[in-house]
């Protein structure tokens, strides 16, 4: 008898249970696997008001009916608690409600230790195989996850964030887009919205008045060359400077010369399955493909042309401030004579957006960052996946890249 006594108070410390909660009793059911803890009063204290919060309120009665909680797994067994859950007469509520129990948050059939497993596995794997590890249904964990991220969100404080980039994302298939912002110094997603538009920067103005920021505190955003994009930031954040990603400006370029090898190739066979010579950054190609692009690209061809035009923009990263506006003219009445139409669009393009391409010189907002939240959105998205709503890929991306205090 003293030997249950004892393992009985072992659980009991092992669940954290405080006085006057008390494991009454506990059974195994080796068929099911299950372990089920059944829990007890010593006694009616005051207890704290599960809806309002207030503390000391009077116990009222026991409840009708004894409630059930998964927990932690104890030696493989999917486990239970079992409790009645006692009510108060709130007085601030001034009725009757059910007491706040230490072991769970209000209306939830998982316990808090549970709750943290399950956030635990989700910032490490996929929900899907996640649900097989945890043993719950995956709309079951995905309910957890978002109530633990918007929870989070809704105390974010974004009064320090002065510096922001802006990318979007397909969410579904390419249908559907996302919009990221991210805080360029920390380096940490700060706001993710449905949609591509001016609208979306919009609503990121709002999101930072709603979290102790204002839209005045913005100094400089970098994004692409979308029109969208750039009319919702001036709109929104009229004093703040704009520096354009070289990445985008890059990639403008890269598919510059892709389409013109694409159009070109039709009467110059030399071109075929040529496509990832262009586009391959030259010290990634193996000898044999080093020569053969050396041969191409000193032709007469007009894929050559642009691909040289394309090196030539490369250079002009490394230009000094004071030199790269003179670089970039050059570069510019170059391109405009080398008649490859696909490039002269490009430059124009380039041309419209010269004041932002500039301004990296200064800002130095990176192409890295971008980057980075690209990766970090493709691992949202492999997260997400098989339960793939653009919530749940929001959520995930918050979860990844927000570094919330979970
Ligand atoms: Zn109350």
């Amino acid at each position: 008898m003293e030997n249950r006594k004892e393992e009985i108070d072992l659980f009991q410390q092992a669940l954290g249970l405080p006085y006057p909660w008390f494991v009454r009793s506990r059974s195994f059911n080796l068929e099911e696997g299950q372990f089920d803890i059944y829990l007890d009063l010593h006694e009616h204290p005051t207890f704290t008001c599960s809806v309002c919060g207030s503390e000391d309120q009077p116990y009222y009665d026991m409840g009708s009916t004894e409630q059930t909680w998964r927990h932690l797994d104890l030696w493989e067994f999917k486990t239970f608690l079992h409790a009645p859950h006692p009510r108060v007469k709130c007085k601030t509520c001034t009725t009757v409600k059910f007491a706040r129990l230490p072991w769970t948050r209000f209306n939830c059939s998982f316990t808090l230790k549970f709750e943290a497993w399950v956030m635990e596995l989700s910032k490490q794997m996929p929900v899907k195989p996640a649900s097989r590890i945890i043993r719950e249904h995956d709309t079951r964990i995905w309910r957890i996850i978002h109530f633990y991220v918007d929870k989070a969100m809704e105390n974010q404080d974004l009064s320090s964030v002065r510096r922001i980039a802006v990318d979007e994302t397909s969410s579904r298939r390419g249908h559907q887009y996302v919009t990221v912002v991210i805080d360029s110094d920390t380096r940490k997603v700060v706001f993710v919205t449905e949609g591509k538009d001016r609208h979306t920067i919009g609503q990121f103005a709002e999101h930072l008045s709603e979290h102790q920021g204002t839209p005045a505190q913005i100094k400089e955003y970098c994004s692409d060359m979308s029109g969208a994009f750039l009319a919702g930031m001036q709109e929104q954040f009229p004093d703040a400077r704009q520096t354009i990603d070289k990445f985008h400006v890059m990639k403008l370029l890269g598919d510059a010369v892709d389409e013109t090898r694409r159009k070109e190739q039709q009467r110059a066979p030399e071109l075929k399955k040529t496509r990832y010579l262009w586009l391959r950054n030259e010290r990634d190609l193996t000898t044999d493909q080093k020569s053969r692009l050396a041969t191409l690209s000193t032709s007469f061809l007009k894929t050559a042309k642009a691909y040289q035009l394309k090196v030539a923009f490369q250079e002009f990263w490394n230009s000094s401030v004071r030199v790269a506006p003179l670089h970039m003219q050059i570069w510019y009445g170059w391109a405009m004579r080398s008649k490859v139409p696909d490039m002269m669009k490009a430059a124009q393009t380039i041309r419209k957006h010269a004041m932002g391409i500039l301004h990296w010189f200064e800002s130095r907002m990176t192409n890295g960052l971008i980057e980075a939240i690209n990766g970090l959105i493709q691992a949202a998205k492999r997260r997400a996946r098989g339960y793939r709503t653009t919530r749940n890929l929001i959520t995930m991306i918050y979860l990844i890249g927000a570094a919330l205090p979970l």
